[in-house]
């Protein structure tokens, strides 16, 4: 791949790796395993594999790489590691890196299977975790220690849409020496420039924008050759959470369209939010690309654009939340996003539902909100139905 290649022409052609047969889509190399030439050739690659030689699939496939080297080519990444999920690539990253008596500050608003990692699986194992508001600069100042090995957040928190100023917060982690994971969905690898802000790790769960139209489930790990090849690799080869061949092709084919995708989500979802202004039945609308976010400034010097991503908060709270999502016609209620489809979501019920109410209180999960990934329909149909149930949703309190 060409280093000085555009976005756009990377996603098409990066990390490409033609058979004899000089396919014009991608091979899936749905195999287990590869056959040696002798049992020296098979002695040598399991000494040294080289960069196209295969062992098993669970240390790599010439699909899944394609897929990793194309991911890190856009990313500005040195090199990736292609997961099952998103929480295989969440769980692989830090359980690798870390040991017991390590300490780690994480931003408190995350994903809920991150908290569990966080908060359950890394402390049993003898890793402290601090949480703190991942917004809040002076926290993160205070939190981190000199044996603090790892910091972690979401660059916008799901669903409440807060944004974490990744330079700020690398500044902060590697003036004690910290790696800065970030977990960067909401951002999309399109938008992202993580890497160049000074994020060590990047992680994605290609389920989401990636794929794009809700059919498998994958993630990767970004970060440099060293950190990937000398710490992931063996650890995920080992413990069995890498990608598979086929879903691997089918990310590729996702990353193909990637970028005409978020950016007509991210107009829409900008052009919704104007729409929105003034709502009666709304107490909020929330969308980091438009003006009327509180930390718009940061989004722009951070991203350029505001993600596929928009939360609402009907004044009516949870009857009227219901009453809304039951009145969509087009956008469909489900737990996804980044998908092709519009997918409307209430937190507090679903992806939510578990968390203490304090803790709702705290990240801003009130019985009205409503997450809102939008998708590639029509814009003024999409506008049209949202519109319709809002005022469906306002009629009989
Ligand atoms: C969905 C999601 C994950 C988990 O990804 P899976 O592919 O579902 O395992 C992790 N972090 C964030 C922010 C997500 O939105």
């Amino acid at each position: 791949m060409s280093d000085d290649w555009n976005m756009r022409t990377k996603l098409v052609h990066g990390g490409t790796r033609r058979s004899q047969y000089g396919e014009v889509s991608e091979a899936i190399f749905l195999t287990q395993g590869f056959v040696y030439d002798s049992a020296e050739a098979a002695e040598a690659r399991f000494l040294q594999a080289g960069p196209d030689e295969f062992i098993y699939g669970r240390y790599g496939n010439p699909t899944v790489a394609m897929f990793e080297d194309r991911i890190a080519g856009l990313e500005g990444a040195e090199d990736a590691f292609a997961t099952a999920s998103g929480m295989a690539a969440v769980s692989g990253a830090l359980t690798s890196m870390l040991r017991a008596g390590d300490h780690v500050v994480a931003a408190r608003a995350l994903f809920g299977s991150c908290l569990y990692v966080l908060d359950e699986v890394l402390t049993r194992f003898g890793v402290e975790v601090t949480f703190i508001d991942g917004t809040d600069l002076d926290a993160w100042r205070a939190a981190v220690r000199s044996d603090t090995r790892a910091v972690f957040f979401e660059s916008i928190a799901n669903p409440t849409l807060e944004v974490v100023d990744i330079a700020a917060v690398a500044d902060i982690a590697h003036a004690v020496g910290a790696t800065v994971v970030v977990d960067n969905v909401f951002a999309t690898p399109v938008f992202s420039r993580a890497i160049e802000q000074g994020a060590d790790v990047v992680i994605y769960s290609a389920t989401k924008h990636i794929d794009g139209q809700g059919r498998a489930l994958g993630g990767v790990i970004l970060g440099t050759r060293e950190f990937i090849r000398g710490t992931v690799e063996p650890y995920m080869k080992h413990t069995g959470g890498s990608m598979s061949p086929f879903n691997a092709w089918v990310m590729l084919k996702g990353l193909e369209t990637i970028s005409l995708r978020v950016n007509a989500q991210a107009q829409t979802a900008l052009a919704l939010t104007d729409a929105l202004q003034g709502r009666p039945e709304l107490s909020r609308v929330i969308y980091p690309g438009h003006a009327s976010h509180a930390q718009h400034d940061l989004v722009l010097r951070q991203m350029g654009k505001g993600g596929t991503v928009v939360a609402l908060e009907l004044a009516g709270g949870q009857a009227a939340a219901f009453r809304f999502l039951n009145a969509l016609r087009i956008v469909v209620i489900s737990n996804n996003l980044g998908d092709a489809k519009s997918i409307a979501t209430h937190p507090a019920t679903t992806t939510h539902q578990r968390l203490p109410a304090d803790q709702k209180v705290l990240l801003g999960i009130t019985p009205g909100l409503v997450r809102l990934s939008v998708g590639i329909e029509d814009p003024e149909d999409l506008i049209a139905d949202i519109s319709r149930a809002l005022t469906i949703a306002g009629e009989k309190q």
